[in-house]
Order: structure tokens, then C-alpha cells, then sequence
């Protein structure tokens, strides 16, 4: 067995231990409140840009967004890789940097987040999620296909340990090339992005036991198809590249991380919906405290019957960026409407839109893009749908216009709601 494979297989046994001592919201409060603590004392003063605070407790660091951390890039790293450095690395295809491996958060162009973990966390990272999608893996034998942005066919070599067989299919050189290989793979569990399942479920000839979507929003038309084509439940793993920050449980409901990410949260607005600020205190090379994801998620008030101490969470709903900003009907300001609204307005207002896009386009513009052979009527309910949805969020919309095509999907992240317009500062 190879060092990557070691480092995946002690954190899945450290998972699996903690999951048995964590019960109770309690045991994790206590369990990452002694981790906090560690990480404020040992980790963070490592990085030049936190040297002079001696932060006792986790709301004494300043809150960290994108652009603090690209400009701060080579403070926050203990090796001091500088931005330039990373995006060199990243320009040339190449995804080392002096050993560490560099990622990038998708985003607009230019306004990407930047990463560095050594080779060592990104395995940790893998063991984790295995400890948390495998739960019968002490006595049963798994075969693992993962089709995840990072993880190309450079690890093929990790790719047997014991009970588990996992196998990694490349995403950059897209389903078709890999297909049936993993067909004839046959794994019992499969991990990729929603649109890489959907398309292998509309091929057919898989019939995995577990299947997990990762990387994307996973928007309930896709949930529909793949179920329906592999014969599954769809458990979502909820992963940035700034870590892994929650598993889906066997009744379908997404857990946070809270074992290895501290989340504070912030709300959006009157909507309902908040977004995380994160700690990942059990990553080193790089620190990650307090940084403000773009992504609004949907909370759960109650336990999940799963029993499980961690947070459950209704729905990741999509990205602050992308919430429409709109005139409101009251004639002053804007309106915000998130982009589970429009998501669902579309989606229930006829079962025959399989595929959707609404993008604003202007102050109040909103673009409907539908499937070109859906029957005039679904378009026209769904147009309807949409204005009334608008209408009941307070926003005036002037125009929504219709638009029959769909863009073809690419290996960059599927948004189906989208605002591609910025309001004046
Ligand atoms: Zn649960």
C-alpha cells in the first residue's frame, strides 16, 4: 500500500472511531471546541498573517473573504507559496506547486479561489468521505468509482486497500471516454457530479447500491432521472474545494462536517437562507478560518430520524452570487429571490422541463431558456410560473424573456439559475 493510501485509510479509521464516540449535539460541541483550541494555539500562528494576534477563541480572527485571502495568499500558507506562484502552476495544467497541490474554486474567471494542501490532506480528505459513505464496509467489500474535480487517473495506483477497490475516472476527459470502463468496473458505489450521473443514467448497464453526487447543487429533475436509472437513492456529499463540509445520511438528508469544520453562519437577507463561514481545523498547510463561502444553504430546525449529532440541512440552495437582484413592486430598492425560488417554479410547473435555465441578464431582465422540443404549453406555464413566483418575492420584472436551446453541458460547474449581471456598487 502506498502513503496516499495510508493517510486515507487512518483518517477513515479515526472517522469511523469518532462517529461511534460522537452521540449527542453535545459530544460534538465539546469534541470541536477542544479541536478549536488546538487549532487557534498551534496551527493558525504558523501563518505569518495571523502572527501577531495570539487568537484565544475562534471570533477573535478577522472574518476572511476571497479577496483577503488572494491578496494575503503567501501570509496564509506555511510555506509561503505565493498567488502568483499557485497560478502559474494552474495556467500550465500542472496541479503541483514545490510538492503541494494547487486548486481552484470555480468561480468568474479572475475571481477564483486559490488552495494549497499537501498530498497527505487530500487523501485525509478522501478517507473521510469514505468513512462517512461506507458504513458496512467492515464486513462488506466495496468497489468504488469516483468521478471527482482533483482526482484524475494520476491515482490510479491508490486504488486498493483491503475491503475497498476504488477506482478514479477522469472528469476532464469527459463521460464518453470512460463509460464503459466503468461499466465494466461494476462498483457498488458511485461518486461524481450531478450531471456526470445523470448522463451515466441515461446510458444505462449501471446499477450501483450506493450512489453519492458531489460538486454541484443537485437539483431535483437530475435526483428524478438518476434514481429512476439506476435503480438508487442519491445521497449528496457537499465538497469545496475548500473541504468537505457534509454527507449525505442513509434517509437522503445532508449532514455537516461539523467533525472537522467549525460553521458560523450568517443569514441573507429576510430569505430564510444563511451562509457558512468556515474553520476547517483539521487542515494545516494552508489556514482556513473564518472564510466566507458564496454558497446559501437551507438549515434543518429538527433532528434527522438517522439519529446522527450533525447538523442537518435541508438544501443547498445555491450560490450568493447568484441571487437574482431585482426592482421591488414597492417602487424603491431591490428585492433579492433566491435561486431555490426560481428553481422551483420552474421545475413544478410541468413534469415534462427535465432541463432549465434563468439567467438575469439586466436590472429586470430575466432570461427563460427551456429545452427546444418542449411542447409550447410547458414553456408557457413555466413562463407564467416564474412571473408569478417573482411577483410573490415583491420583485418587478419588465421582461422575462423566452429562449428555446440549452447550452451543452461542460466539464465546468452546471448552474441552472444564474445572475450574469451586477448591480452598481
Ligand atoms: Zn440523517
Amino acid at each position: 500500500m502506498n502513503v496516499s493510501a495510508l493517510h486515507a485509510l487512518s483518517a477513515f479509521v479515526r472517522i469511523r472511531r469518532l462517529a461511534r464516540r460522537l452521540r449527542t449535539p453535545a459530544d460534538v460541541a465539546r469534541w470541536r471546541a477542544a479541536r478549536l483550541d488546538r487549532f487557534l494555539r498551534r496551527t493558525v500562528p504558523r501563518a505569518p498573517y495571523y502572527a501577531d494576534l495570539s487568537p484565544r477563541l475562534l471570533g477573535d480572527l478577522p472574518v476572511m473573504d476571497k479577496a483577503t485571502l488572494l491578496a494575503n495568499f503567501e501570509q496564509l500558507n506555511q510555506r509561503g507559496v505565493t498567488l502568483a506562484e499557485a497560478r502559474a502552476a494552474l495556467d500550465a495544467g500542472r496541479q503541483r506547486v514545490r510538492g503541494l497541490i494547487v486548486g481552484q474554486s470555480t468561480g468568474t474567471s479572475g475571481n477564483r479561489g486559490v488552495f494549497v494542501i499537501s498530498e497527505a490532506e487530500r487523501f485525509t480528505w478522501l478517507g473521510v468521505i469514505l468513512a462517512k459513505t461506507l458504513p458496512d464496509v467492515l464486513w462488506a467489500r466495496h468497489r468504488v468509482a469516483l468521478a471527482l474535480p482533483g482526482y484524475s487517473k494520476l491515482y490510479a495506483s491508490a486504488a486498493e486497500s483491503g475491503r475497498v477497490a476504488l477506482r478514479f475516472f477522469d472528469l476532464a476527459e469527459g463521460v464518453d471516454a470512460w463509460r464503459d470502463q466503468l461499466r465494466a468496473f461494476t462498483p457498488d458505489v458511485l461518486v461524481a457530479p450531478p450531471k456526470v450521473l445523470r448522463s451515466l443514467a441515461e446510458g444505462g448497464g449501471l446499477r450501483p447500491r450506493h450512489v453519492f453526487s458531489g460538486a454541484e447543487v443537485l437539483d431535483a429533475v437530475d435526483r428524478r432521472i438518476i434514481e429512476a436509472g439506476m435503480g438508487a437513492k442519491v445521497r449528496e456529499i457537499y465538497m469545496a474545494t475548500e473541504g468537505l463540509l457534509g454527507v449525505g445520511c442513509p434517509h437522503g438528508v445532508l449532514h455537516l462536517a461539523e467533525d472537522a469544520v467549525a460553521f458560523e453562519w450568517e443569514p441573507v437577507g429576510d430569505t430564510g437562507l444563511v451562509t457558512p463561514l468556515i474553520t476547517d481545523f483539521t487542515r494545516e498547510v494552508q489556514v482556513m478560518a473564518r472564510y466566507r463561502m458564496n454558497d446559501l444553504l437551507r438549515l434543518s430546525p429538527t433532528p434527522c430520524p438517522c439519529g446522527s449529532p450533525l447538523q442537518a440541512v435541508e438544501g443547498v440552495e445555491g450560490r450568493q452570487d447568484d441571487v437574482f437582484q431585482l426592482p421591488a413592486a414597492s417602487g424603491s430598492g431591490f428585492r433579492m429571490v433566491t435561486p431555490d425560488v426560481v428553481r422551483n417554479a420552474v421545475i413544478d410547473a410541468d413534469r415534462r422541463i427535465l432541463d432549465f435555465r434563468v439567467v438575469q441578464t439586466g436590472p429586470d431582465v430575466v432570461v427563460l431558456h427551456l429545452a427546444r422540443d418542449l411542447p409550447t404549453a410547458a414553456a408557457q406555464a413555466a413562463r407564467v410560473a416564474l412571473a408569478a413566483a417573482l411577483a410573490r418575492a415583491g420583485a418587478a420584472v419588465e421582461t422575462i424573456e423566452l429562449s428555446a436551446g440549452l447550452d451543452a453541458p461542460t466539464d465546468r460547474k452546471l448552474r441552472r439559475v444564474r445572475r450574469d449581471w451586477t448591480p452598481p456598487a
